[in-house]
């Protein structure tokens, strides 16, 4: 027998080493289908992405019953776990997905030694991936240096679902624990997937570039204003490649404008490339400035500032919605994800990691290298080619935001209040905005005190001062 151990990869298809162990398997050595529930690992996790995972495991149990097979779930330490299932199963080898965060690196190399000792085969893919980061420079200056290279790459076809006859035979009794009910989601499992990514193929991808930044459109379209496909990529819901191929697809169906759009969809897709190089490369990344002009940093330790970022009770309305839409939803739009994070190391001079630890445990599409990036890279701390990025909260909001749609859905107590004086709100004076929303928080930071403070305080560390 042959197992395959899913890791964060709880599908069938577009699985690069599920389908390696499929070639590999034999009338007489099938795949037998592996998930190991490690409570510590899980742990790690914030619990509505949690949730949403095991939701995609019981699909998956599913399908593999569908195809005459079964998952086999156990709980424990993968290195003690797959040794004891190998032998239980006769099996020689081992294949799985390799991955990219030091701690899961330790956990594989755990359970790579636990099974050369037990004189069984291990097989790692690249999955995670469009482009092994290994075929790449080590480092860009740049995240246009990064496309130039990476777009070069050929781009592997998406992996085929075993077939059947490839699978083992065998009947498992146990499951994931059932996620917590309550705990609101979108659809689990990769045919909810595939089906979130065709819809937006159909009415989404052609218009994305035009639609990507406009915050009134993500109200009233939500998954066609941009794709929303975050959630179940980093979950591993569905495969790279495959959203890469279904671009494609569209792309060589039209032509003009509309390819335009495509290929800001798959230019957005080599920034989560870039992402995990730099993760692969920096595996210290969620704890290590990348640069090191900002360890000359003294980041400010201001508790209620930061309670009222978590609380989206700052005063700037932009700010405060996209907390907010975090809180509710665990997702938050690219834009707002930005200026959130700006206004946090910015305005606020709060350390990025604090940011970054909350989103973590909030986020259903918490991506270990495009969330601590994505922090760095706000925060200028990371790869971001321009020294000191400071987004200003009410030219976002003016910009980004027409007729503050996006404010008004999730900041009620500005419901009533035109929609100048809500995008101006910060640069109002106390009295006009006690009589225009008595309840809506006054902001905890001077636009300008803010700004210039930030200002400073980086061009001293990179000695401009
Ligand atoms: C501070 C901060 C934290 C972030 N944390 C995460 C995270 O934990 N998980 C995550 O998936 N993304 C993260 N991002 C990137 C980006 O905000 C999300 O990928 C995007 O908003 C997801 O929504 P979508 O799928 O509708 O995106 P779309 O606009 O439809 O884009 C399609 C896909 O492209 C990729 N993508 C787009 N922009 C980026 C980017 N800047 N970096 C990496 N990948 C990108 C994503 O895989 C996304 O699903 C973060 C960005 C910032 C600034």
């Amino acid at each position: 027998m042959i197992l395959f151990w899913h890791r964060r990869d709880p599908r069938t298809r577009d699985n690069a080493g599920l389908a390696a162990a499929a070639r590999a398997a034999t009338a007489d050595d099938p795949v037998v289908p592996v998930f190991v529930y490690d409570a510590d690992l899980l742990g790690t996790m914030g619990a509505r992405q949690r949730a949403f995972l095991l939701r995609h495991v019981s699909a998956l149990e599913d399908r593999y019953r569908e195809l005459g097979s079964d998952l086999v779930v156990r709980a424990g330490e993968p290195g003690e776990v797959l040794p004891s299932l190998a032998a239980e199963y006769g099996a020689d080898a081992v294949f799985y997905n390799e991955h990219y965060r030091a701690a899961e690196r330790n956990r594989q190399r755990r359970v790579e030694d636990a099974l050369a000792g037990a004189g069984v085969e291990t097989d790692a893919r690249t999955d995670l991936v469009l482009v092994d980061p290994g075929r790449l420079e080590r480092s860009y200056p740049n995240h246009s240096q990064f496309h130039d290279d990476w777009q070069q790459v050929p781009k592997r076809e998406p992996y085929p679902e075993p077939d059947a006859d490839a699978l083992a035979d065998v009947s498992d009794g146990k499951t994931v624990p059932e996620p917590d009910a309550d705990i609101d989601l979108p659809p689990a499992g990769y045919r909810a997937a595939r089906q979130r990514y065709d819809d937006f193929l159909d009415v989404g991808i052609t218009s994305y570039n035009d639609t990507r930044d406009d915050l009134p459109r993500a109200v009233e379209a939500p998954t066609q204003a941009v794709s929303r496909m975050s959630p179940y990529l980093s979950t591993g819901a569905i495969g790279i490649r495959e959203l890469w191929a279904g671009a494609g697809d569209v792309y060589d169906a039209v032509t003009g404008g509309e390819r335009r759009n495509v290929d800001k969809y798959r230019y957005e897709l080599s920034w989560r490339e870039q992402m995990y190089h730099l993760l692969y490369y920096n595996p210290d990344l969620a704890v290590s400035n990348y640069k090191s002009f900002p360890n000359e940093i003294a980041w400010r330790d201001d508790d209620a500032a930061f309670e009222a970022w978590t609380a989206g009770e700052t005063g700037y309305p932009l700010v405060d919605a996209g907390m907010r839409q975090l809180n509710q939803e665990g997702y938050i739009h690219n834009r707002p994800r930005q200026v959130v994070a700006s206004f946090l190391t910015k305005h606020l001079l709060i350390d990025w990691r604090r940011g970054a630890r909350y989103f973590t445990k909030q986020l259903i599409d918490h991506d270990y290298a495009s969330n601590h990036g994505g922090w760095q890279w706000t925060a200028s701390t990371g790869t971001d080619s321009v020294d000191v990025r400071i987004f200003d909260p009410v030219s976002q909001a003016a910009k980004y935001d027409d007729g503050a749609r996006f404010i008004r859905e999730y900041v009620p107590e500005l419901e009533d209040v035109p929609a100048g004086k809500v995008i101006d709100w910060p640069t109002l004076s106390r009295r006009e905005r006690e009589t225009l929303a008595p309840e809506y928080a006054h902001p905890i930071v001077g636009r300008n005190e803010g700004y210039e403070r930030a200002q400073r305080v980086f061009e001293e560390a990179l000695g401009k001062r």
